[in-house]
C-alpha cells in the first residue's frame, strides 16, 4: 500500500501518476483532512478574481502532455466553458478554482478509467505520525487509526507564514489582524475601513483583488522592506538557452552579469524572456553553487527575482494600476516597528526606507501577506512535522528553505540517513532545488515520485 499525506496539487498529481503508471493492482490511500482533492492553499479560492499566475498553455498536470488542461478547459460542458463564451486559449488566465476542479477531475478519470490497475481511497483525516520501519512504516492517524504501508509522500504544502513582528506581540491576538488569509472568512472587513497590507507579493495581491471584489471602498496601504510589486506578465517568449554552450556560472555575480547582458543584447527590453529562459536550468544551477553563493542570492537578488519570477496576469495588474491611480493603494517600503491598538483601529508604526521616520499608518485591519515561512526550525503547531523533525526522519536544509533531501527527493534524516521509503514534493525541497513551487515542477516531480513508490511497493525498501 502506499500513501499520500495532503491532497493539495502536489498529491493529487502524484495520486494520479501513482494510477497512470501502476501495472499491478495496488493501492493507495490519500489523506487529507480537506473535503475537495487538488485545492489545497492554492486552488481552494472560490474568488474568481483569484487568476493562476501562469496561463492555460502551460499548466497541464502532466508533462508528457502540455495541452492537457487546456484539452480539459474547452471539453463542452467544462465548467471553465462557461466563464466566457469563445473557447480558451493557451494564453489565457483562468480562475484557479477551475484548476482545483481540473485536478480532481484528472484523478477521478485516471482511476475509473477500465485500465487502471490502482484503486485510491480518500481518507479525510489528518496524519499525525509516520514511524518509519525496514520495509515502509506506519502511518498514525488523528482519528486513532493506524496503515501499514510500503511507501509515504508527503506532500504537505508550505508552512503558514510567521508574523511580521518578532515575539508574541499582543495585537496579534486581535481580530483587527489577520494571520492567515485564506482562512474563511478572513475577507470580512469595514468596507470604508482602510487596511494594511505587511508584504507586496502575489498574497498581498490576492487580498486586493478579494476585498475589491467584495466592494471595499477604503484604501490600501502596502508595506514591504523592498517594497517591489510583482511584475505583470506581458508579451515575449523565453530567449534561447544562452547557458548551453558555456560552463555554468560559478557565483551569483557571474550569473547576474550575464542576465544583465543578454537583457541589454536583447534590445527589446525582453527581459521576461531571459529570465524565463534559466528556468529549465534553475534547478541545476541552484545545486552546482556552494552554498556561500546561494547565501549571496538569498542576501541580495532575492527581492529581484521574487518580483520578476513570480508575475502577475496582466489582468490583475491593471486593476493595481487602476488603484494607485484613483489613490486607493500605496506602497510604502520600509520596517515595521510596532503596532498599537485601540477601541477604533490600529496604528502600525514604520520606519521607511529612505525618508526620515518614523511613521504612522492608521488602519482598520492588518493583513499579513508576507508568505509562506520556510524554517522548519520555527515553532509550529503540526503534529506529524513536530514528530518527524523530533525522530530526525525530517532535517531543515543549511539554508533553512526547506527539509534536506536526496536528488530522489528522498528525505535525508538528521544522522545523514537516508530515508527511501519517503518522498517529499513541492516547496519543502526549496532549499534543494529552490524552483520548487509551482505545477510545471511539482508535475515533474510527481511522475518521478510515483515511480519510486511504485518500486518500493514491489520490492521491499532494504532492496532498493
Ligand atoms: C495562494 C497561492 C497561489 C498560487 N498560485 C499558483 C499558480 O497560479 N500557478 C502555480 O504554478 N503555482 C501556484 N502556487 C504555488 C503552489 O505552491 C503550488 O501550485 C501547489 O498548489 C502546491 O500544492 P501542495 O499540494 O504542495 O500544497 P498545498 O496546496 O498547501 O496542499 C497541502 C495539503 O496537505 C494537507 N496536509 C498538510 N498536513 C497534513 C497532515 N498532517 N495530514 C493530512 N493532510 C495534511 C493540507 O490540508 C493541504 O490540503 C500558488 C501558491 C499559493 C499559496
Amino acid at each position: 500500500m502506499i500513501a499520500i499525506v495532503g491532497g493539495g496539487a502536489s498529491g493529487a498529481i502524484t495520486a494520479a501518476q501513482i494510477g497512470l503508471q501502476a501495472t499491478v493492482p495496488c493501492r493507495v490511500i490519500l489523506f487529507d483532512p480537506a473535503d475537495h482533492l487538488g485545492q489545497g492553499l492554492a486552488y481552494g479560492t472560490r474568488n474568481l478574481a483569484h487568476l493562476l499566475n501562469v496561463p492555460a498553455g502551460k499548466i497541464s498536470a502532466l508533462p508528457d502532455q502540455p495541452g492537457h488542461f487546456l484539452d480539459w478547459l474547452n471539453r463542452a460542458g467544462n465548467v471553465a466553458a462557461l466563464l466566457r463564451e469563445g473557447p480558451i486559449a493557451p494564453g489565457d488566465f483562468v480562475p484557479r478554482a477551475i484548476y482545483g476542479c481540473y485536478l480532481a477531475s484528472l484523478v477521478e478519470e485516471v482511476f475509473s478509467h477500465p485500465a487502471c490497475v490502482a484503486t485510491l481511497d480518500v481518507r479525510p483525516s489528518r496524519v499525525l505520525d509516520f514511524i518509519p520501519t525496514d520495509f515502509g512504516g506506519t502511518i498514525v492517524t488523528g482519528d486513532g487509526d493506524t496503515e501499514d504501508v510500503s511507501h509515504v509522500v508527503l506532500a504537505l504544502g508550505n508552512l503558514p507564514p510567521r508574523d511580521p513582528l518578532p515575539g508574541r506581540h499582543p495585537f496579534f491576538r486581535s481580530p483587527r489582524y489577520v494571520p492567515l488569509v485564506w482562512q474563511a472568512g478572513a475577507m470580512a472587513a469595514d468596507p470604508d475601513g482602510d487596511v494594511l497590507l505587511v508584504g507586496t507579493g502575489l498574497t498581498a495581491v490576492d487580498v486586493i483583488l478579494a476585498l475589491e471584489a467584495a466592494g471595499h471602498r477604503g484604501k490600501y496601504i502596502a508595506t514591504s522592506r523592498g517594497g517591489r510589486w510583482p511584475q505583470p506578465h506581458g508579451p515575449g517568449a523565453a530567449s534561447g538557452d544562452y547557458l548551453a554552450d558555456r560552463p555554468p556560472p560559478a557565483t551569483i555575480r557571474e550569473l547576474v552579469r550575464l542576465v544583465r547582458k543578454k537583457i541589454e543584447d536583447t534590445g527589446s527590453g525582453n527581459w521576461r524572456g531571459v529570465i524565463d529562459a534559466l528556468r529549465p536550468r534553475t534547478q541545476t544551477l541552484w545545486k552546482s553553487l556552494p552554498l556561500r553563493e546561494r547565501q549571496r542570492f538569498l542576501r541580495h537578488v532575492r527581492p529581484f527575482w521574487e518580483s520578476h519570477r513570480h508575475r502577475v496576469p496582466p489582468d490583475a495588474w491593471r486593476k493595481l494600476e487602476r488603484l494607485r491611480a484613483d489613490g486607493r493603494l500605496e506602497l510604502i517600503p520600509g520596517r515595521l516597528r510596532d503596532f498599537v491598538e485601540d477601541p477604533n483601529g490600529v496604528t502600525a508604526i514604520l520606519d521607511p526606507r529612505r525618508r526620515p521616520g518614523p511613521c504612522k499608518l492608521r488602519v482598520q485591519k492588518v493583513f499579513n501577506c508576507i508568505g509562506p515561512e520556510s524554517n522548519f526550525r520555527q515553532h509550529f503547531n503540526d503534529p506529524l512535522l513536530i514528530n518527524l523533525l523530533a525522530r530526525g526522519v525530517l532535517h531543515p536544509d543549511p539554508l533553512l528553505l526547506g527539509l534536506e533531501a536526496t536528488d530522489d527527493f528522498e528525505p535525508i534524516g538528521a544522522a545523514g540517513r537516508i530515508f527511501s521509503q519517503i518522498s517529499l514534493i513541492g516547496p519543502p525541497l526549496r532549499g534543494m532545488l529552490w524552483e520548487t513551487t509551482a505545477i510545471p515542477e511539482i508535475r515533474a516531480q510527481g511522475a518521478r515520485i510515483a515511480a519510486h513508490a511504485l518500486r518500493h511497493y514491489l520490492h521491499p525498501a532494504w532492496e532498493i
